[in-house]
């Protein structure tokens, strides 16, 4: 059936089967999950839990392919481990007892015995690396993967940025010694400030010194300045230094080469984390290599999380206005929303779609507004769903040969033709 193919580039509005609404759920708090759910983007399941609409997918997707591409830049390998976790490996860490982890969600096998719903990979992977890493020549392994973590968190009031299901690229690095760690940790430091600036986020994250540090005195985390985040950190923006609330001191700010006076206290979202484990999850796990020498050396492990769909609020929250959202151009779900006014008439229609045609051909990714609607909703739909670049085509447009592109969440308005309209947009 023609008229019902969908393709990754490009979508009629009149085949998306999700519909934006004028109110979002009354018992909805966060600016970030009522934006995307009257946007069509996520259904709320209940609190904490969310699905993705196709929308919604799209901009997970986009978040992911960034992330993707520097983890494999710094030499990570991809790949999806299992959410159901062995009660017996979380027990020789000691990390089995709520009262350790409390965000545990755990369930009983008809067959008998615990499993354990994932909320992080540490223990599991470093044992399933038993299989893989004997001798130092194995090493370093870095893998990494996009999963859904679970977890019982108390409090679900953040929207998408605390979920009871939410996304996260989890890495992990094995290494044969604290050098070959240190190299790779701060290569995912590097790589993580990359992702955030292809976010369009990068001026206002910080890698800070966070409690936390299992082997280390402290880990590190990715904070993002945000009114809606969780947590509250020390900054100096020229300086480029963060310190998190709860490891402030004096003494801190001394280190870091900051007096306290030099510092903004702000609101910032976690959007990142990375931990040095030494050599300690190695050996309660059992994860040993032979050395030269054929010594028995556990093995140097860290982990390297971001919160993937945290970050899709984040964004959101960081840049919506008044109107409704405004993606930044790397991780929107298309590139151009075509508003198509007059389609009563058959001409001005044909017009439209031929114009959706040619920018499909061209490889721009779009969203065509061809319903039948008035253009004030029309314009408010395209408002709340935040492409960056809004084209109108009317009656007007036509006989003009002139199209108006809104920049969102700019006041920028550009003037092309259609060709302009093409070569600027082409992929
Ligand atoms: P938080 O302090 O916000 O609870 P965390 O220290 O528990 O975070 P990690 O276990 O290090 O977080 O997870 C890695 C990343 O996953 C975090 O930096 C954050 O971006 C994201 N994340 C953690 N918990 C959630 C959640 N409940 N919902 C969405 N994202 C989350
Ligand atoms: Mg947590």
């Amino acid at each position: 059936m023609p008229g019902l193919t969908t393709n990754y580039y490009f979508m009629r509005q009149t085949h998306l089967f999700t519909k934006t609404l004028k109110e979002a759920p009354s018992d909805e708090e966060a600016k970030n999950a009522q934006l995307l759910i009257r946007g069509g983007y996520i259904h709320k399941e209940m609190a904490g839990v969310y699905q993705l609409l196709p929308l919604g997918l799209r901009v997970i997707e986009k978040i992911k392919q960034i992330v993707r591409e520097e983890m494999n830049v710094v030499g990570t390998q991809e790949m999806i481990a299992t959410n159901l976790q062995r009660k017996e490996l979380w027990e020789r860490t000691g990390r089995w007892d709520d009262k350790v982890v409390d965000v545990w969600f755990k369930s009983e096998l008809k067959a008998g015995g615990e499993v354990g719903l994932a909320w992080s990979h540490e223990e599991p992977l470093a044992d399933m690396m038993k299989n893989h890493i004997a001798s130092y020549k194995d090493l370093p392994v870095f893998v990494y993967q996009f999963q859904n973590k679970l977890r019982n968190e108390l409090r679900a009031k953040s929207g998408i940025m605390r979920g009871r299901e939410f996304i996260m690229k989890d890495a992990y690095s094995f290494c044969r010694n604290e050098e070959d760690h240190n190299a790779y940790y701060e290569g995912s430091k590097v790589a993580y400030m990359k992702c955030f600036e292809r976010m369009g986020v990068g001026e206002d994250t910080f890698v800070t010194y966070a409690a936390g540090g299992a082997f280390t005195e402290f880990s590190h985390e990715f904070q993002t300045i945000c009114e809606a985040g969780e947590d509250v950190t020390y900054v100096n923006k020229e300086k480029k230094v963060a310190i998190n609330e709860e490891v402030y001191s004096e003494e801190m700010c001394a280190e870091l080469g900051v007096s306290p006076d030099e510092l903004e206290k702000v609101k910032t979202a976690e959007v990142g984390n990375i931990f040095n484990f030494g050599r300690q999850k190695g050996e309660e796990v059992g994860l040993f290599f032979s050395e030269e020498d054929g010594v028995k050396t556990p093995v140097w492990m860290g982990s390297y999380g971001i919160g993937i769909s945290r970050m899709m609020g984040v964004l959101v929250e960081k840049f919506a206005d008044e109107k409704g959202i405004v993606w930044p151009e790397s991780v929107a779900p298309y590139k151009v929303h075509l508003v198509g006014l007059n389609s009563d008439d058959a001409e001005i229609k044909d017009y439209t779609d031929g114009i959706y045609t040619t920018l499909q051909r061209r490889g721009v990714e779009v969203l065509y507004d061809d319903r039948d609607a008035r253009p004030g909703q029309k314009f408010a739909d395209s408002d709340l769903l935040g492409m960056p670049y809004r084209v109108v085509v009317s009656k007007k447009t036509k006989e003009e040969g002139k199209f108006e592109v809104v920049v969102r969440g700019t006041a920028e308005v550009m003037y092309m033709t259609e060709e302009e309209l093409y070569s600027r947009f082409a992929a």
